[in-house]
């Protein structure tokens, strides 16, 4: 099943596989196999057409592009276009509807104020002051939040999203896990910041086709790394965006992982939300936020008097599910490590990497642009074989 004179497998037919499987065969112009344990590639961004509406659904959640490395803007091009669309979030909270991040328009709604641009740094300064214990360090991730927006915003904004998120008490989580938390100073609504923003135009299922379409690139859905593990010759270099704790049968224990679970409804209305992502800041709604796919490509029109709407709960991964954001402890940072020392000492032909691999979280961008880093070092070793 694996030739025997294979010199490049790829595990993995996500963006990072997908990604180095195109470069080999583009620059090196050799044969490249990849296996992927779903039936379908594109990994976690993977989109598919709802057969009844005809909508875009984001299988994994919404996925949205947005960049401001100028390499990987120029190497995505080369797959799709991408639309004009800016990215807007908008937060539930006690019945009514403000724009996240925090900035001018949701403290002012908040507050009941008309705060000028110049007044806001002030404004959350003596709000934090307020709250927050001057003498002592905060020993909590609330006591954090308290002394970085005040306990209002905090309460309203924070408290329960990061309950439901967690499934903990915030005041049981490490104050580390925010470093801060952005308050923009003006009436700017966008989510990101890049200068580079926008949806794949004919979608992600065709981008990823484009991406995987090289003559020399041959993709085996349905089949997992533990298939044909003992199978591989030892010249052959293989690049695994599967987990790195499975790749050695979890033999020292399994990194930790949350999980997300999906409810997916059509609904008998052109629109639901009036927006693409609606978060639940209230720890009394259970879902943390909902996606209605249409919103993502206004340049479609109105697609439809029904819509498809998917609300997202986060919960503990357990084993067989999928795994979606590593959990960052100083004890999962050990295990990683010790599983790089193995990968390195036992495995020198595998090289391990993408959000899996890597166990990390990466937006698209950071996944592409650490695949580009990857293929550059692997063209240095290959011509140095002469392959
Ligand atoms: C909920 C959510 C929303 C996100 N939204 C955004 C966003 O809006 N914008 C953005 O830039 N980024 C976003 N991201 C990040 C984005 O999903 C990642 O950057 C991207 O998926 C990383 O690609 P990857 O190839 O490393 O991993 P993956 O997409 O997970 O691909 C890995 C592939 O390997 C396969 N695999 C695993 N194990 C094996 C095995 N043993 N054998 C064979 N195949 C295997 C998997 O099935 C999968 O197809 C989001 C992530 C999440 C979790």
């Amino acid at each position: 099943m694996i030739p025997s004179d294979l010199k490049y497998l790829v595990v993995g037919a996500g963006l990072w596989g997908g990604v180095l499987a195109e470069r080999i065969a583009s620059e090196l112009g050799v044969r490249v196999l990849v296996i992927e344990k779903r039936d379908h590639i594109g990994g976690n961004c993977h989109s598919a057409v709802d057969p009844a509406t005809g909508i875009e659904c984001h299988v994994y959640g919404t996925h949205i592009f947005h960049t401001s490395i100028p390499r990987v803007w120029d190497y995505i091009r080369k797959f799709t276009e991408f639309t004009s669309y800016r990215h807007k979030v908008l937060t539930e909270h006690k019945g009514r509807v403000y724009p996240m991040p925090i900035g001018l328009a949701t403290i002012n709604m908040f507050y009941g104020l008309n705060l000028r641009p110049g007044e806001v740094a002030d404004f959350i300064r003596r709000e934090a002051a307020k709250g927050a214990d001057a003498d002592k360090p905060p020993a909590n991730l609330e006591e954090k939040a308290v002394s970085l927006i005040g306990r209002p915003l905090y309460e309203a904004f924070i408290k329960g999203y990061t309950w439901k998120q967690w499934e903990k008490d915030p005041r049981e989580l490490p104050a580390g896990i925010i470093t801060r938390l952005p308050v923009r100073c003006n009436y700017n609504c966008d989510y990101f910041d890049d200068p580079w923003q926008g949806m794949p135009l004919r979608g992600y299922a065709a981008l990823f086709t484009a991406l995987f379409g090289h003559p020399l690139i041959e993709v085996r859905t349905g089949v997992s790394w533990v298939d044909v593990a003992g199978r591989v010759p030892p010249s052959c270099t293989v690049l695994y965006s599967g987990p790195l704790d499975e790749l050695f049968g979890y033999s020292l224990g399994g990194l930790e992982w949350r999980g997300l679970r999906f409810e997916r409804e059509t609904l008998p209305c052109p629109d639901a939300q009036g927006t693409s992502v609606l978060n639940q800041a209230d720890v009394e709604i259970p879902w943390t936020r909902s996606h209605e796919f249409k919103h993502l490509h206004p340049e479609r029109g109105p697609q439809g008097d029904s819509t498809v709407v998917a609300r997202e709960y986060s919960r503990t991964c357990t084993p067989g599910d999928e795994p979606y954001y590593p959990v960052n402890t100083p004890q999962n940072q050990a295990l990683l490590d010790k599983y790089r020392a193995r990968l390195a000492a036992e495995a020198p032909n595998i090289t391990a990497g993408g959000r899996l691999g890597g166990y990390r979280y990466l937006d698209m961008d950071k996944t592409i642009d650490d695949a580009l880093g990857v293929f550059e070092r692997l063209r240095a070793a290959h011509g140095e074989r002469g392959v």
